[in-house]
């Protein structure tokens, strides 16, 4: 990690995070807040920024809002105001942006992140207020720009951290905890690259001594974790770099430039319009009284982090597993599922994480848009469990169940894959082998212990691989001295 380079300073990184909320209408207006439809095939008079046309407030986009404050420890506002916020933008017909101000919903909440060697760290949030999402600028040609005003007015929650986060792997840490809260709690999809979930960054950095912060540069338009990661490092070792050589570092907005693999200059924070805030006259005061808050408490779902905790106990499955299971909400559901019907936690986690996972990669398919479904599976462990077919066997099943969406009992009744777990069956069977192998056994007897693979392999080509292994170990044991 850049910083343990200079072991002097210390970076302090705050977070702004965009999240577009996945309600059914847009926040000012009826019009629906779908993704990828044709070009301004969902705008009105409001949302297109009309002269005259009035905003009224979608209640949706509060209970969300709420959600997401009691997910991450924040207060909830009694009384909430909407602010315009003024800049003029292609994007953004009526010249303002319907925001909060001094008055956001959320306020004072944190979040506490996993770190590696079982640390954790508190991360502050100042706030989280709701705002409209402008449109979006179709660059045609050269000498010819088109407007979708699609994405305006729809649905955003700005969720802004303390600068309490010191270096690229606590924003990592930040970012996933922070998706895995709004995708648990279904108010977002919560994609980097779609843009649903973006990003923007502060950085400074001082001597671990000084007690003010330093000059704070902002990184923007990061679609990715990775470069989010590649761009604070970069950014780090650069302003320290300056520090060192006695200059001064100029307040500034930066983005990463991930061919050239640096930060690059975007403007300065001198040329900063001044937004000319003020309350908007065309919303209500917003009043949040108890029973709103308590009824939306009652409705968040189990949420991530609550989840690994209980599947370590629950199910007896090591705190990586559990990690890898509760990444993905649907995967999570997913293994309690089939754990659910075939009853062996163990035995359904090692498979969900190396076969169907490995099994989805390869085809880059989701779970979701695969075959494979928690009662197949479930039908295939508990074959398995019963010692029916061997795993190798299975694993041969499980790429026909996959693939087509076959029952694992018929694969096996079609294909007569039961094992063969008849000692006499077996034992015919080994004898022969062994009995048309006398060199081999002379040289396994005279010590070359592994040859005993060599007998293994022959008794499993002789019966398809359906031999119980178990068995067949014994059987030769007993047969070879
Ligand atoms: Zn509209
Ligand atoms: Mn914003």
């Amino acid at each position: 990690m850049i910083i343990n380079k200079y072991p002097g300073y210390q970076a302090c990184i705050g977070m702004e995070i965009h999240v577009q909320l996945k309600t059914e209408s847009k926040i000012f207006c009826s019009c629906s807040n779908k993704f990828g439809d044709e070009p301004n095939q969902n705008i009105c008079p409001i949302c297109a920024g009309h002269p005259g046309s009035l905003p009224s407030l979608n209640k949706e986009v509060v209970d969300f809002a709420i959600m997401a404050g009691i997910a991450t420890n924040s207060k909830i506002s009694q009384t909430t105001t909407f602010a315009r916020k003024h800049y003029s933008y292609p994007d953004l017909p009526k010249n303002f942006q319907i925001t909060q101000d001094n008055l956001p919903i959320c306020h004072d909440g944190y979040l506490i992140i996993d770190l590696p060697d079982n640390q954790t760290k508190k991360i502050r949030l100042i706030r989280i207020h709701m705002e409209e999402d402008a449109g979006k600028n179709l660059h045609a040609t050269e000498n010819e720009s088109w407007v979708d005003l699609n994405r305006a007015g729809t649905p955003l929650l700005e969720i802004v951290t303390h600068p309490d986060i010191s270096n690229s792997q606590e924003t990592k840490a930040y970012l996933t905890q922070l998706k895995r809260i709004v995708e648990y709690l279904g108010i977002s999809d919560a994609n980097m690259e779609e843009g649903s979930f973006r990003g923007d960054v502060n950085i400074s950095v001082k001597k671990k001594t000084d007690e003010k912060l330093g000059i704070k540069v902002e990184l923007k338009n990061i679609n990715s974790f990775k470069y989010m990661g590649q761009a604070i490092d970069y950014e780090i070792e650069r302003q320290i770099a300056l520090l060192e050589s006695g200059q001064k570092i100029k307040q500034e907005t930066r983005s990463w430039d991930s061919k050239l693999h640096k930060t690059i200059f975007m403007r300065s924070k001198g040329e900063a319009q001044d937004y000319r805030y003020f309350i908007e006259p065309d919303l209500p005061i917003l009043q949040i009284n108890e029973e709103w808050i308590n009824r939306i408490k009652k409705e968040i779902p189990e949420l991530a982090h609550e989840k690994l905790i209980r599947f370590q106990q629950e199910y007896n499955i090591a705190n990586y597993e559990a990690d890898i299971l509760v990444s993905d909400i649907n995967l999570a559901n997913f293994f309690e599922e089939t754990t659910k019907f075939c009853k062996n936690p163990k035995l359904a986690c090692n498979w969900i994480l190396r076969d169907v996972l490995g099994f989805l990669k390869e085809k880059k398919l989701d779970l979701k848009s695969s075959k494979i479904t928690p009662n197949l599976l479930a039908e295939l462990l508990i074959e398995l469990d019963k010692e029916t077919i061997n795993s190798k066997v299975a694993q041969e099943i499980f790429l026909e169940m996959a693939e087509y969406g076959k029952s694992p009992i018929h694969i096996i009744k079609e294909k007569d894959l039961s094992q063969i777990g008849s000692i006499d069956d077996l034992e015919k069977i080994a004898l022969e082998v062994i009995n048309t192998n006398q060199e081999q056994v002379k040289e396994y007897l005279s010590g070359k212990d592994r040859l005993f693979g060599f007998f293994v392999g022959q008794i499993m080509k002789a019966t398809n691989g359906k031999a119980n292994p178990k068995i067949l170990q014994d059987l030769l044991k007993k047969h070879l001295k």
